[in-house]
């Protein structure tokens, strides 16, 4: 199924993302996580890519596919194109399809050291997709502009509408932690004429150590409420870590309540967290989307 179609009957799409286990850890490292997550009822679990260069396209092939086959839940591939030629991304096409994989997250990649090889962007990328079979193509997109735009929102709204031009079904967020970047994002891609839907990325925050580097890979903003938070319970492990998951629930809330059509939970493999915010979310998504059964 094209994920596409969960947006055409539902109103809110729940989803989670999920990392491969590093390539000297064995991938069944991560399977019980996969079994926890699964009995939560996301709509679907996207699965990344290479994240920091250190997992093969394999492992993100090989969970996607026990994702969809053991538990029946659609699965979302993430690929990146940077440093990449045509061959290589045909072979990765090729075994998404062998194992029965719609679904694809169309993505650059960072820079860092590699060259940017055949293709010079994701659109480049969702458009050879989509001439190269039968796949739904979702896209990234940043409430706050990607970190080369400089904050220049307008300039990636621009791109946003090339992408959807080149064929992506619907986007995901970076993660941000205040919904006034979403909504305005969600502005400017509605006066450009932007169609597809666009799912709000959030990250429950569980530890300092771990927004830092969010913030230094990313550049999202913190929000004063937020720091006192961080500042607040700093050195106290679990107290911070339910502030976070409180502090992301305030948000879904926010954001569901207001309309939006998806949240993609970041869950870092952590089923706790996705425990949590699923259970107390769980009444706003089944009433939502009663409203469109009615
Ligand atoms: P692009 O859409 O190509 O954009 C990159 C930059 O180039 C932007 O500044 C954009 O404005 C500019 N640009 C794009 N096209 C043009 C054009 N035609 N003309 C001029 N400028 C242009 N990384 C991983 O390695 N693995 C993952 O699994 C992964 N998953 C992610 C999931 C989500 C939901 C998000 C939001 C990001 C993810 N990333 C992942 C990070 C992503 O690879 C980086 O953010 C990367 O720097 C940009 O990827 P992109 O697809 O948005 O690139």
């Amino acid at each position: 199924m094209n994920i596409k179609q969960l947006f055409d009957n539902k109103n809110l799409v729940f989803s989670f993302e999920i990392f491969p286990p590093k390539p000297d850890y064995p991938i069944e490292t991560v399977h019980d996580t996969i079994e926890e997550l699964s009995v939560l009822n996301p709509d679907y679990i996207s699965v990344t890519y290479g994240a920091g260069g250190s997992v093969n396209n394999n492992r993100t092939c090989q969970l996607s596919h026990l994702i969809k086959d053991k538990y029946n839940i659609e699965s979302l591939a993430h690929l990146t194109c940077i440093g990449s030629n045509k061959e290589y991304i045909d072979c990765v096409l090729e075994e998404l399809r062998e194992k029965g994989i719609n679904n694809i997250l169309a993505l650059r990649g960072d820079i860092g050291s590699i060259g940017v090889g055949e293709f010079n962007n994701s659109q480049e990328l969702i458009q050879y997709i989509k001439q190269n079979g039968d796949f739904g193509v979702a896209a990234a997109c940043y409430p706050e502009g990607h970190i080369e735009s400089k904050k220049d929102v307008d300039k990636d709204v621009r791109i946003l509408k090339l992408k959807e031009d080149a064929g992506a079904d619907y986007f995901i967020s970076q993660l941000f932690f205040d919904n006034s970047y979403f909504y305005n994002l969600l502005d400017k891609a509605e006066q450009k004429g932007i169609k597809a839907p666009i799912q709000a990325g959030i990250m429950p925050v569980i530890n300092k150590k771990q927004i830092e580097r969010v913030v230094s890979l990313c550049g999202a903003s913190l929000p004063n409420k937020f720091l006192r938070i961080m500042n607040k319970y700093e050195y106290d492990k679990l107290a911070l870590r339910d502030a976070g998951i409180a502090f992301a629930l305030e948000q879904i809330v926010d954001l569901a309540s207001s309309g939006i059509k998806g949240i993609h939970l970041y869950t870092m493999n952590n089923p706790y967290i996705a425990k949590n915010i699923t259970n107390n979310i769980g009444f706003i998504l089944s009433s939502i989307n009663r409203q469109r059964v009615i």
